[in-house]
Order: C-alpha cells, then sequence, then structure tokens
C-alpha cells in the first residue's frame, strides 16, 4: 500500500510511520529523536505546537519491547487522544480518576498482559504506591513527559506532581526517558532539566516559526465589527478561538455572534464545571464551531483544524500571546492570528499593574513582560522576526506572511503631536487637583466644548483647540503610542495620564518621536496575503463538492462513534483526497495520513462517497 513495504531499506521507525500513521516521512527532527529514543537514550524535546510531538515518543514505544507510559496531566483529553490512537490501530489504555474501578482493573490487565503499546497517566497516578508496583510487574518500553513546563511554573496546578516525576530515573534507571514541551524560553528549558534529571539527556530545540500562521495586529475601534468582517470575510464556517479578557465580555461576544448567524459558544471560569466540559467536547467534535473564551480555555486542546485565533484583548505576555495563538493550523494549512488592540488596552493594564497586589519585584516583572508586548503591537518590522527574537530565535528575516509583511506601515513624525499631548499633561498636572485621563485630554486639543471642560474651565488653557490637525482616532493611536513607548504613564485606578522622566527630553525638542500610521482599513485582510480562507477556496473547483461530501461523510461517522471528526481524518487528508480522487483502495492508500488501519475501516466507505 504504501512505499514502506517494499522499501528494504526503511528503519523500523518509518515504516511505522507510513503503515500505522499514513505519513511518508519523518518532518523536522523527529527521526533523531526517535532514534534517541529507540536506543534507549534520554531527550528532551522542545517543538512548537502543532510541530509533531506526539510521534516522537508513539513511534519508538511501537518499535521498542513493552509498554510506552505517558504521563500527561490533561485527563479531560485522554479519551480522545486513545480513542485517536485506536482508530489508527494502535493499543492504548489510561488510568486516571474518571474511571471507574472495573475499567481501572481492565486497562492494568492489559497492561500487565503486554497488551498495550501505549498508557496514558495522570501524574498523579505516580505518586500512588500500587501505580508503581503495577508498573514494576509490567515491561516498560519508555517514559514520555508530556507538558514538561508543568515543573517549572511556578504555581502551577500539576507542579507537585512533576515534581515528583524525578524519582522515575532513580525507580527505573534503565527505562529511557523524553520530555515534551512547546514552551519556548531557555530558562523554562533548563528548569526541566535540572528538575527532572535531564541533565545528560540529548536536547532537541526545534524552530519555534509557525510559518502557515498569519499574524496580524490591528487598532482597534469597533472590535465586535472587526472580528465579525474578519469572520465574513475570511473565515465563514471555520472553527476557531476568540479571546476576551473578562468573563461579561466573553458572555458578551459570544452573544453577538450567535446573533450574527455564527454558532459561538462561551468558556470561562465562571461557568460550572459541566457546562464547560460540554463546550469544550462540542468545539472538539464538531466542525465549524467558535469558541469565546477567556485564557482558562486552551490548555493541551489539539484539535489540528482551528483555523483562526482572534485575541479581542491584548495579552498580558507575548509567552501567552504565542501560546494561544499557537493553537490555530496545527495542522499545517493556512491559519489566523489577529489581535484588535487600542490605547483603553494600555490604559487598563498599566493601572491593573500599578494596582496589583505583590511587591515591586512582581511588579517590575508584569511591566516588563507588558512592554514586550506593547513593542510587538507597535512594531513596523516583520511581527513573525520580532516574536522569533523574543524567542532567542534571532536571524530571521521579513515573513511575508504577516501584516507588517504584506502591507507595509507608514512612520512618520509625530514630535509635534507628541509635544502637544504632553504639554497638555504637564497643564492638567500643574493644577494639581485631579488628573485626567486620554479622552479629556483628546477633547482639550480638540477643543470641545463638553461639560467636563466647561466645569474646569480648561478652555482657557493655551493649548485648547491645538490639534484640529488630527482626528479623535488619529490622536487615540498618538497617545497609545505614547503610552507603549513609556513617554507618559498611566497614575492610579482612574487611568489618569501623567508625564514620566522620559517626557522632558521630548518637550525640550531633544528627542524625535516617530510614529506608526494608523491603517485606515482595518479588519480587511492584507492585499497581497495568501488566501486565509482554507480548504474549500484551495482548492479545484471539481474538488470542493468532494470535499464537502466527504466532511458530511466525516461528521456523520464522528457522531456513530462518539468521537471528535479530526480523528476520522484531518481536513489536510480530506482535502487531498478530494483532489486527487482516486478510485481504488491502493491509490486511497497512498494518500498522506491514510495509514493501513484506517484504509481499511474506512476506505471503502469513502470510495463509496466519492463515486455517489
Ligand atoms: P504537537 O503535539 O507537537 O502539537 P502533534 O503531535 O499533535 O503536534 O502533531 C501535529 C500534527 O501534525 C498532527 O496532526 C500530526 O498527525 C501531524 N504530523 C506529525 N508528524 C507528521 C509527519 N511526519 N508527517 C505528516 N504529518 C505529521
Ligand atoms: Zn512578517
Amino acid at each position: 500500500m504504501t512505499s514502506a513495504e517494499t522499501d528494504p531499506e526503511a528503519t523500523d521507525a518509518l515504516r511505522v510511520l507510513q503503515r500505522v500513521f499514513g505519513y511518508d516521512s519523518f518532518r523536522g527532527s523527529q527521526q533523531e529523536i526517535i532514534d534517541q529514543v529507540v536506543a534507549g537514550g534520554d531527550a528532551l524535546v522542545l517543538m512548537p505546537t502543532g510541530g509533531g510531538k506526539s510521534l516522537c515518543y508513539q513511534i519508538p514505544a511501537f518499535v521498542r519491547d513493552g509498554v510506552g507510559i505517558v504521563v500527561s496531566p490533561l485527563i479531560a483529553l485522554m479519551q480522545d487522544q486513545v480513542d485517536a490512537l485506536r482508530t489508527l490501530g494502535v493499543r492504548a489504555g489510561f488510568l486516571n480518576s474518571t474511571q471507574d474501578p472495573g475499567e481501572r482493573r481492565q486497562v492494568e490487565s492489559a497492561f500487565l498482559a503486554g497488551e498495550l503499546d501505549l498508557l496514558y497517566l495522570a501524574p498523579e497516578r505516580l505518586r500512588v504506591e500500587s501505580t508503581l508496583s503495577l508498573l514494576d510487574r509490567g515491561t516498560i518500553s519508555l517514559f514520555a513527559i508530556d507538558e514538561a513546563h508543568c515543573v517549572a511554573q511556578w504555581g502551577h496546578d500539576f507542579r507537585p506532581d512533576y515534581l515528583a516525576l524525578s524519582m522515575l530515573h532513580e525507580r527505573w534507571p534503565t527505562v529511557p526517558r523524553i520530555a515534551l514541551t512547546a514552551t519556548a524560553t531557555e530558562a523554562t528549558r533548563a528548569e526541566i532539566a535540572s528538575r527532572l534529571n535531564l541533565e545528560d539527556a540529548r536536547h532537541f530545540v526545534a524552530s519555534f516559526d509557525r510559518p502557515n500562521i498569519q499574524y496580524r495586529i490591528v487598532p482597534k475601534n469597533r472590535p465586535e465589527q472587526q472580528l465579525l468582517e474578519l469572520l465574513r470575510g475570511e473565515h465563514q464556517g471555520d472553527a476557531g478561538i476568540v479571546y476576551c479578557l473578562s468573563r461579561a465580555s466573553v458572555e458578551k461576544t459570544a452573544t453577538f455572534l450567535t446573533e450574527n448567524g455564527f454558532e459561538a459558544l462561551p468558556y470561562h471560569a465562571g461557568l460550572d464545571a459541566r457546562t464547560r466540559a460540554a463546550h469544550q467536547a462540542r468545539f472538539l467534535r464538531e466542525d465549524g464551531l467558535i469558541m469565546v473564551a477567556t485564557i482558562a480555555f486552551g490548555m493541551g486542546i489539539d484539535k489540528p483544524d482551528v483555523r483562526f485565533v482572534a485575541h479581542l484583548d491584548l495579552p498580558k505576555s507575548v509567552e501567552g500571546y504565542y501560546q494561544e495563538t499557537g493553537r490555530a493550523g496545527r495542522d499545517g494549512l493556512p491559519a489566523t492570528a489577529w489581535l484588535a488592540y487600542g490605547l483603553q488596552d494600555v490604559v487598563q493594564q498599566r493601572k491593573m499593574i500599578s494596582t496589583s497586589d505583590g511587591d515591586e519585584a512582581h511588579r517590575r516583572k508584569l511591566a516588563a513582560h507588558l512592554e514586550a508586548m506593547l513593542a510587538l503591537c507597535e512594531t513596523v518590522e516583520c511581527r513573525r522576526e520580532q516574536l522569533l527574537a523574543y524567542f532567542g530565535q534571532s536571524g530571521s528575516t521579513s515573513c511575508g506572511n504577516c501584516d507588517t509583511c504584506l502591507s507595509p506601515p507608514e512612520s512618520w513624525d509625530g514630535t509635534i503631536p507628541a509635544q502637544k499631548v504632553l504639554s497638555t499633561v504637564f497643564r492638567l498636572d500643574r493644577e494639581r487637583r485631579q488628573k485626567f485621563g486620554a479622552g479629556h485630554i483628546i477633547d482639550i486639543l480638540l477643543g470641545k466644548n463638553t461639560a467636563k471642560i466647561t466645569q474646569f474651565r480648561h478652555d482657557s488653557l493655551t493649548v485648547f483647540g491645538v490639534g484640529t490637525e488630527l482626528r479623535d482616532t488619529e490622536w487615540r493611536g498618538v497617545v497609545r503610542q505614547l503610552l507603549a513607548k513609556g513617554l507618559l504613564a498611566v497614575h492610579g485606578e482612574h487611568g489618569a495620564l501623567q508625564l514620566t522622566d522620559a517626557s522632558g527630553e521630548v518637550l525640550g525638542g531633544q528627542r524625535e518621536v516617530r510614529l506608526r500610521r494608523e491603517p485606515k482599513q482595518t479588519a480587511q485582510p492584507a492585499k497581497a496575503a495568501k488566501p486565509g480562507r482554507t480548504a474549500p477556496a484551495a482548492l479545484s473547483e471539481d474538488a470542493v463538492p468532494l470535499f464537502e461530501r466527504l466532511r458530511a461523510w466525516r461528521a456523520a461517522a464522528a457522531k456513530e462513534q462518539g468521537v471528535p471528526a479530526y480523528v476520522i481524518f484531518h481536513d489536510a487528508t480530506l482535502r487531498e483526497i478530494a483532489s486527487r480522487s482516486p478510485s481504488t483502495l491502493a491509490e486511497l492508500g497512498t494518500v498522506n495520513g491514510v495509514g493501513e488501519n484506517k484504509l481499511a475501516k474506512y476506505g471503502q466507505q469513502i470510495l463509496d462517497t466519492l463515486a455517489a
């Protein structure tokens, strides 16, 4: 069926890749990692989401004698992971707190009888003596420690359980261990290595680039409308995640999208656990649902066909932003990461930091995270280049697939407008009675006669009405950028503006201020963009109806088996089937993602669907 069986040179690992998983070749450093573990060595693997980490332990578990033990904190997803493996013909099971004793005993005896290739365990299981002695009685091929950053993050729920994993090495010194994470920073890697005794392991650090994700950051005007334009214009019918900061805005946005004809579900910590689980399950199982969520949602969600991640509020750090956007496009097909960001975001976050609990050092850390995020938002250079540089991967050049590459923003000399803003803040500050927010300052510059202006007699200031050369939104852009550059600060809980040490240089004319010109169009796709639209648009005209038929068949099959649609086949696989339209099983077997087991199980149904 696949070329493997006729190729005597193929390694065992490659044969498994082709026969079981239906893929032609390894990606990136998968081969080296697998070789290392198959040979009995330890490995520490840093690879971005969607990079293909799972195969790095699944294939060695297959090739080596015994059962591969996979430690994962994501018990809500274990059932899906195991279902996905079983569809491939892999013998997999799991042990966690959701099972009743009967189910657990069944899995345990399968393990002891050597009838499993992979056994998934929640980390807390390994702190129970009975589990350890169970493992002693079987044959273990390897330990895979997934989401290994849990061991390194302070305050992480699973941290104590993960710290206890350092005993694996002492108890089973000859069993190879492979730790995996998508968290990129050097500090995290060093801590994982030391906490899990993996200093002597081979470290594999993949590029963190996600070339199929198009990064776009737009000025926020009417965020809900902008989101709607994005969805209507580029992501009709696609699955995606919309992140909001607060529970209230999650609810509001979900309702708004539903009223506008999109299927959207809310997800936040204020919903009870059952509703959350039900919404998550629907998002995973059904095609084309939108999850509107706080950052409580997403860890370990390995749905491959999330086509967009939209942020309606500014993330608190670049790490968070990268992790959240990384949930898009795991299948390697084009996906969009879209963030709307405005003056209010900056004011609000600066305010939150200045009033946050915790000591000065903690506040400084939060501020540094925000600085880096703002620098990304305000850059006129390639977003991807800046992101990768942040994660210590320098040397990349313009990517051609982010908003700043696709339509380079202009910069302009904003020194005079900056001086106008700063001197207004300075004059108000001199009154010492009260500090004012951005809105009032802009009203003064525009010479508006608001009640507040009359009340404080601000129409008598010399700066009153000196700023009619810019529109309100443009002034907001100026203030936002001054805040982002540290030329203005936010004071107290009302978001009042005040000068910083650096403001004086601008007021005194010693410092030029370059500003980014706000694009007129906001939610429109960048002109030269590769089509953000995925499968159907990328297909030929003939293939589109086939693809739709295959999707409908897949939805029915998934429903019947109670598994997520992507467990049956990924979009990428259906797309390839639709464009090649194979007429025999042998031909179908050469499609990427069609392994032996799936071919036997679904092959005929697919041919029938194509012929219908
Ligand atoms: P990660 O755990 O690193 O986020 P996964 O292991 O879920 O990534 O893999 C991401 C996607 O890429 C999956 O759909 C997987 O089947 C696919 N994939 C992984 N390795 C290969 C390969 N060598 N060839 C083709 N597809 C692959
Ligand atoms: Zn770029």
